[in-house]
């Protein structure tokens, strides 16, 4: 059997790079989970009581691999950074039991869910969705995923962001409101989740602006480190 001719050119795969290994991770979904540390719902205006997660998405060609300049996209004037631990799923399915969450898991990055602060405080106003000020070209860059074989599943660890070697966002994992094993079951009972999603776990305090030409360094100790330029 010969393969379908498609009447267009087949649209890429989106790929990203593994640390240590030559193949390359898939993806499928870009999934992202709202206001999951105390600090950062507070610096929203948010009471930080723990409310049921809630997820919106990115498309998985706006993930920027390493080594790439961030465009700074059209229509804002308020572009901010928000770091992030992703997690990578190997395995996926409905309604996973909470023990079996971490047995999805192929591995870790740290990424950056850059927003149109502007366009995003305009849709709440307004109860528009969230797409415009999230789901934009290069808007979450990552770095390679590093597999859990080597690093296991880590529960806390420092997460920082520099812009011009500045520290401007500072947390630990071990912060966050919903634990990664949650953040995957909570999902599932919403998608069918499978190989290749890949879920950004939500930002600690500090968020803030950055123009073009800022240098942007961010990383989470026991994971990985990621630097862009916004150009
Ligand atoms: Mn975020």
């Amino acid at each position: 059997m010969t393969a379908k001719a498609t009447v267009i050119p087949m649209p890429p795969q989106i790929l990203l790079p593994v640390e240590g290994e030559e193949a390359l991770f898939p993806v499928r979904r870009v999934y992202c989970v709202g206001r999951n540390y105390a600090a950062h719902a507070v610096e929203m205006g948010h009471d930080p009581a723990r409310e049921k997660p809630f997820f919106f998405q990115k498309n998985p060609d706006n993930l920027l691999p390493p080594g790439l300049g961030m465009p700074y996209p059209p229509l804002t004037e308020d572009l901010h950074h928000e770091v992030e631990a992703v997690v990578a799923l190997r395995a996926g399915g409905a309604d996973i039991p909470l023990e079996e969450a971490l047995n999805c898991v192929y591995g870790y990055a740290v990424g950056i869910d850059f927003t149109r602060r502007d366009l995003q405080a305009e849709a709440k106003q307004e109860g528009k969705p969230w797409a415009a000020a999230k789901a934009f070209e290069g808007s979450a860059p990552i770095s390679a995923i590093v597999p859990a074989a080597r690093i296991g599943h880590p529960e806390h660890g420092a997460i920082w962001l520099k812009v011009n070697d500045r520290k401007k966002q500072q947390g630990d994992m071990n912060q966050m409101i919903w634990k990664v094993p949650e953040i995957i079951a909570e999902l599932s009972k919403l998608f069918v989740l499978a190989p290749g999603d890949v879920i950004m776990t939500g930002t600690p305090s500090g968020v803030g602006p950055v123009q073009r030409g800022d240098h942007v360094d961010c990383g989470i100790d026991g994971i990985a480190t990621l630097s862009v330029t916004i150009v």
